[in-house]
Formats: structure tokens, C-alpha cells, sequence
């Protein structure tokens, strides 16, 4: 078999020149406006959560609440729902508060049946709720719920507004990590984004929330329009010895189409985004810049300095754990039935005052296929970040399978540890494309 078509361009940069950059495809908004879910005849939340709740009880639980309020609307985001008013946070609380207990009441003869792995926070900005409102809301559902020590209980939210008093109080009532979008560390680049704070700003509320004892995780982003290589590195030198973080997501921006971020570069209001190979250069340098400054890449996209840091919610979440949502635009799933709180508040509040469970969307949505053989070898091995040794893929491909992982290793893509092939940072950068060309190469017909 001729393995040329599978492999890597050996250079300085692999992550910039490994293969050919792939044209990323956004979902079509019309498609997305257009769709309807299917009719629901499965009752409502009480005849049918009791019964899917306890259908597999070996599957992780997660509670998610959602705060879908900010108090302005940051240039990048397409999650932006609802300005923060004055008195939402009573009246959001409130209603929360009355969530939990119809939800409660409805699973009342099998809550205890289940202990929660983790409780999620996110939004929109959680963190703009009032200091006692949410401490309410997060000892509600320790009260309501089976909720053990060990729990991952998280905050989302942004520096702006969250003052040491709130991470403290909040941390008291159960709270034990705060996950802030932070983007940039850098005060031109965070105020053309939207973020009010000053670099200055930023660190004096990251010394106060870490100051709490909860552990302190941020959200920075690179491909930024504006953002260069030094920019970047400048960042990454500030996090890691001017603050106590414990960790921390790098993402590369996706430019939504429609959001206020792709108009203002359209109408020439902003830099363009860099372009690929500055990208992937970027990713390059940060990676090597992490490394170097004490963080282990311990999962896809998760960063950390110390073992506090698990990113339980993120990883449950990716393999479709159970999870009971609270909150207008909250979404979940109990087993095969999907969730979706009305996004609409005004409706999301007649509900929750009517007492019922405020669901906009209840669809069966059959469970992802576990992976069987060599896929379920690859996914064990992917959320190592690596690839299996030569000895566990298929008996006819492993002596193409070795020419295969020699190349992407002399490509810079691999490191060979003996037991496994580590994904270098390169390598990570490109293990989508990866994974795709294994499933291409496994699929062609023996030589
Ligand atoms: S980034 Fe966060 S705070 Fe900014 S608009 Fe989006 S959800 Fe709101």
C-alpha cells in the first residue's frame, strides 16, 4: 500500500506545515432556525424522568445550571442571550430556587438512589448573581440532591463583578472551582473584545478568587485579530508567574458567522484574525511556553499545574453523561431522552410558576455507539492524548501501521515512549486530522 498520501511534511514548524490546513464548515443558521424537534409522547418530566433516571445507574450524573445573562454582549461570543438588569438576580434565583424543588419532587423516590460526580455553573455569567443568591441556589442543591465531598462543583463566569467576598461565600456553600473567561491577559486585545478589566484589573480579581481556596481555572483563546506571537507568550509568562491559577483551556477562535466579532471585521472595525500559519505558529510557541512554565497538558484542551484540577464536568460531558438541567437554555440528558429548558425566559418563568419542569425540547436521542475494537483502543488511547502501540492495532495493518507512526514521529507529530505514541504538541494541534486519516488508511484494502 502506497502510504505517501498519509503522511506528514517533515519541517520546523509541524504544526503550521504538517498537512494541508482543512476549510472549517460552520453549521448554516437557516438550517438551524429552521429546525423542529420531533413530538414529544413521552409525558412530561415527572411520568418519565423517575424510570430514566435509574435506567443505567453506572453512568456518571451531572447537575447543570444555566445563567444565560451578561451584562454586555462580548464582540466574539455566539452564546450572548439576555442583558443583565437590574433585580435579575433575585428574580433568576427565584425561579432557580423553584426549579430545583419541582425537579426534586418529580425524582423524589430515586434522588438518593444516585450520587452526583458534578455540578456546573455556566452561562452566560454566573457570576453576576448576587453573593447570597447564589449561595442559596448552590445550597439548594446540596440539600435536594446526593451530593458527595468529592463532587466537582464549578462556577463559571468573568472576572468583572466577581469579588473576593462572592468566591469566598461561595465557596463556603459548596462551590470548589471557578472558571473564568479570560481570553487575554493583554489590555488593548481584552478591551477591543469587550472585556472591561485591565490587565491590572484582572490580576487584583484572580488574587482575590484564588485567595478563596477554590481552585481557579481561565478560558484563553489565540488566533485573536490583533493578537501576535509576543502578545500571546506575554500572556503565558503573566499566568503562570503572576498568578495562582490551577489550570487553564486554550481554544483557538472559531469566528462565528453573524456575531458582532465577524461584522466588526467585515466593516473593517477590527484587525483581521491572523491567518493559519500564524495560528498554528502560535500554538506552537504557547504549547512549548506552557510546558516550560510547569503546566501538563492532561486532556484535549485542558491544561493544569496541579492535580486539583480535573475538568470532571468537561470530560463527563463529552461522554454523554447523565444531566439534569436547570435554568432557561439549560440543556441535558437522562439516558436516551434529551433535554432542553425553554430559552425563551418569558416562557421559562410561566413554567417554572405554573410548577412544572420548564423543558422547551424533550427528544429521544438514541446514545452514542460505545466504540467497539480498535475504535475503542483508539478513544481509550485519544483521551491520553496518544496512539496505541504498534501491537494493539489490527494484526494485517500493523507492518504499514509502523510506517505509518515512524513518519508522523520523524514529522515531529509522535514521540515514542515505548509503551505508546505520545501526541507531541503538534501532534495534538493536528489529531483530528489524524484520526481521520487512520480511519481512512484502516479502511483501504489490504496490500
Ligand atoms: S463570552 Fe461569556 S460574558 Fe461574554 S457575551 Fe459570551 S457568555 Fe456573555
Amino acid at each position: 500500500m502506497d502510504l505517501t498520501p498519509f503522511f506528514a511534511k517533515v519541517s520546523q514548524c509541524p504544526a503550521r506545515d504538517a498537512f494541508e490546513p482543512e476549510e472549517k464548515k460552520m453549521p448554516s443558521a437557516a438550517a438551524m432556525a429552521n429546525w423542529k424537534p420531533p413530538k414529544w409522547t413521552g409525558g412530561t418530566f415527572k411520568d418519565f424522568a423517575p424510570e430514566a433516571f435509574m435506567a443505567d445507574p453506572s453512568r456518571p450524573l451531572a447537575l447543570y445550571v444555566h445563567v444565560p445573562f451578561c451584562h454586555h454582549h462580548c464582540l466574539f461570543c455566539p452564546f450572548y442571550i439576555n442583558r443583565t438588569t437590574a433585580g435579575f438576580s433575585r428574580e433568576y434565583t427565584e425561579l432557580l430556587l423553584r426549579e430545583i424543588e419541582i425537579t426534586a419532587d418529580a425524582l423524589k423516590e430515586v434522588i438518593d438512589k444516585r450520587a452526583v460526580a458534578t455540578v456546573y455553573f455556566g452561562g452566560g455569567t454566573p457570576t453576576d448573581l448576587d453573593e447570597s443568591d447564589l449561595s442559596s441556589v448552590i445550597t439548594a442543591l446540596f440539600d435536594h440532591f446526593n451530593i458527595p465531598k468529592d463532587a466537582e462543583v464549578t462556577v463559571e463566569g468573568r472576572t468583572t463583578g466577581f469579588t473576593a467576598s462572592k468566591a469566598k461565600a461561595w465557596t463556603a456553600a459548596g462551590a470548589n472551582r471557578f472558571s473564568l473567561g479570560v481570553q487575554s491577559a493583554n489590555t488593548m486585545l481584552r478591551q477591543r473584545l469587550g472585556r472591561i478589566s485591565s490587565r491590572e484589573e484582572l490580576k487584583s480579581a484572580l488574587d482575590g478568587i484564588c485567595a478563596s481556596g477554590s481552585s481557579v481555572i481561565i478560558d484563553m483563546l489565540y488566533g485573536l485579530p490583533g493578537q501576535t506571537r509576543e502578545i500571546l507568550l506575554d500572556d503565558i509568562r503573566f499566568i503562570s508567574e503572576e498568578t495562582g491559577i490551577d489550570g487553564l483551556d486554550l481554544y483557538a477562535l472559531k469566528i462565528f458567522p453573524g456575531t458582532p466579532l465577524d461584522k466588526a471585521i467585515q466593516i473593517g472595525k477590527m484587525p483581521k484574525a491572523p491567518t493559519f500559519d500564524d495560528t498554528a505558529t502560535m500554538f506552537h510557541d504557547a504549547y512549548l511556553a506552557l510546558v516550560n512554565a510547569g503546566f501538563e497538558h492532561f486532556s484535549p484542551k485542558h491544561w493544569r499545574r496541579n492535580a486539583r484540577e480535573r475538568s470532571l464536568y468537561n470530560r463527563l460531558a463529552g461522554q454523554q453523561c447523565d444531566m439534569i438541567p436547570f435554568g432557561s437554555a439549560a440543556g441535558g440528558r437522562l439516558n436516551a431522552i434529551s433535554l432542553a429548558n425553554a430559552r425563551d425566559i418569558k416562557t421559562y418563568r410561566n413554567m417554572v410558576e405554573a410548577g412544572e419542569k420548564p423543558l422547551g425540547h424533550i427528544m429521544p436521542s438514541p446514545l452514542r455507539p460505545i466504540p467497539m475494537g480498535f475504535d475503542a483502543v483508539l478513544a481509550s488511547y485519544a483521551e491520553k492524548l496518544a496512539l496505541p502501540p504498534v501491537a494493539l492495532w489490527p494484526e494485517d495493518r500493523r507492518s504499514e501501521a509502523e510506517g505509518l507512526l515512524t513518519q508522523w514521529q520523524a514529522a515531529g507529530l509522535l514521540k515514542d515512549n515505548g509503551k505508546e505514541f505520545c501526541l507531541t504538541g503538534d501532534g495534538y494541534f493536528w489529531s483530528q486530522k489524524m484520526k481521520g486519516l487512520i480511519q481512512r488508511f484502516l479502511s483501504e484494502p489490504v496490500s
